[in-house]
């Protein structure tokens, strides 16, 4: 068996080993057809078939409704900052937007380009450690939609519950906590999500979004940037991602087997809390997010003195822990403890984080 590492990675991130060890018995010969699933056109029956059975399974699994659309794009999440607007601002050419973070920002920058982007929070004075409270009020009427990123990946910070928007759809970014913990669909008009980190390979981004809002959508956008485009030809209006959709099917059969979101949320919360525990009580490593915001998936924290951290991340990454520094803008540590994590590695992290802190 080759030698694998423990990977913290914000995403691209783990998958799931059951996962890599099915695709390389697939490599040579997909099911028997004599062809790595990349080398098949996407339009003949195999690829057909996957295309179409890793729709379902993500149907079953986030018991996604009827009257809502299902996409696989690419252009990453990043691209849906735009597209988003593009589609969804018909009305009043205006959202309104929660401050949270780098890629809150993002989707800010990009939707003010094309319309009005209204920022009504922002966790900014706190470099983005706690989510911003805030009343259905502030979310006026004059809008097309509400903006949020669900989980922070670079923060660690985390939405819960659901957001009273006002009666406006709400928008959500979920690229770092898809299929972590169990959500109504119908709480959101559109949910986004990159597939690098809790799904498969990047390449193929999924939106979820209420039929209503792609009809409602303008005739006139370029064809490529037209949700309309996409769910009229079933995301197959050019090659898509072919690979990644393939990588992706196969962690949604896993999840299946799993037990479904339900099970994985349980896991997740059993998995972040090893870690928090630790934190809570260590004298040298101190949690980044506000308790009642804390991520699931991304756990950030710090010795409070840089090159402590240094040294803790070197040696980590010496005993095969990977990708633990955290992001410059909080510094520090961030431990993403995606669904394929298991929580023998953070178990692992824990008793490694103990021992340096014994030592140091
Ligand atoms: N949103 C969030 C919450 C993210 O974590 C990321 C990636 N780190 C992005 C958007 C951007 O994703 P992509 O690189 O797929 O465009």
């Amino acid at each position: 068996m080759e030698k694998r590492v423990l990977n913290f990675s914000a995403g691209p991130a783990c998958l799931p080993l059951e996962v890599l060890k099915e695709a390389q018995q697939e490599y040579i010969s997909y099911g028997g057809s004599g062809m790595n699933v990349m080398e098949m056109s996407h339009r003949g029956k195999v690829f057909d078939g996957i295309m179409k059975e890793t729709e379902q399974d993500l149907r079953e699994l986030m018991d996604i409704p009827d009257d809502y659309d299902v996409m696989f794009l690419q252009g990453g999440a990043s691209l849906q900052f735009f597209m988003v607007p593009l589609n969804l601002m018909t009305k009043y050419k205006k959202a309104h937007f929660l401050h949270t973070g780098i890629w809150a920002k993002r989707a800010i920058v990009e939707a003010g380009k094309y319309a009005e982007a209204n920022v009504v929070a922002s966790s900014e004075d706190k470099t983005f450690s706690y989510i911003p409270k805030v009343d259905a009020d502030v979310f006026t009427k004059n809008a097309d939609y509400v903006h949020i990123v669900s989980n922070n990946t670079i923060f660690g910070t985390k939405f819960k519950g659901v957001l009273d928007t006002n009666g406006l759809p709400l928008v959500s970014d979920m690229s770092s906590c898809i299929l972590s913990e169990k959500i109504d669909v119908r709480d959101y008009s559109l949910i986004f999500a990159g597939a690098q980190k809790n799904i498969g390979p990047a390449g193929v981004t999924m939106v979820i979004v209420k039929k209503e809002l792609v009809e409602s959508a303008p005739d006139d956008l370029p064809a490529m940037l037209s949700y309309k485009t996409h769910v009229e030809k079933d995301s197959m209006f050019n090659t898509p991602p072919t690979y990644s959709i393939y990588m992706a099917g196969k962690v949604f059969k896993w999840l299946k087997k799993q037990g479904g979101i339900e099970a994985m949320e349980k896991k997740n919360a059993e998995k972040a809390a090893v870690l928090y525990d630790l934190l809570d009580s260590s004298d040298m490593f101190k949690p980044l997010a506000a308790v009642e915001d804390r991520s699931l998936m991304n756990v950030t924290f710090s010795t409070g003195d840089a090159e402590k951290d240094k040294a803790f991340i070197e040696q980590a990454t010496k005993n095969d822990m990977l990708f633990l520094k955290g992001h410059r803008l909080s510094g520090g540590m961030r431990a993403s403890i995606y669904n394929a994590m298991p929580k023998k590695g953070v178990e692992k992290l824990v008793s490694f984080m103990k021992d340096f802190e014994n030592k140091n």
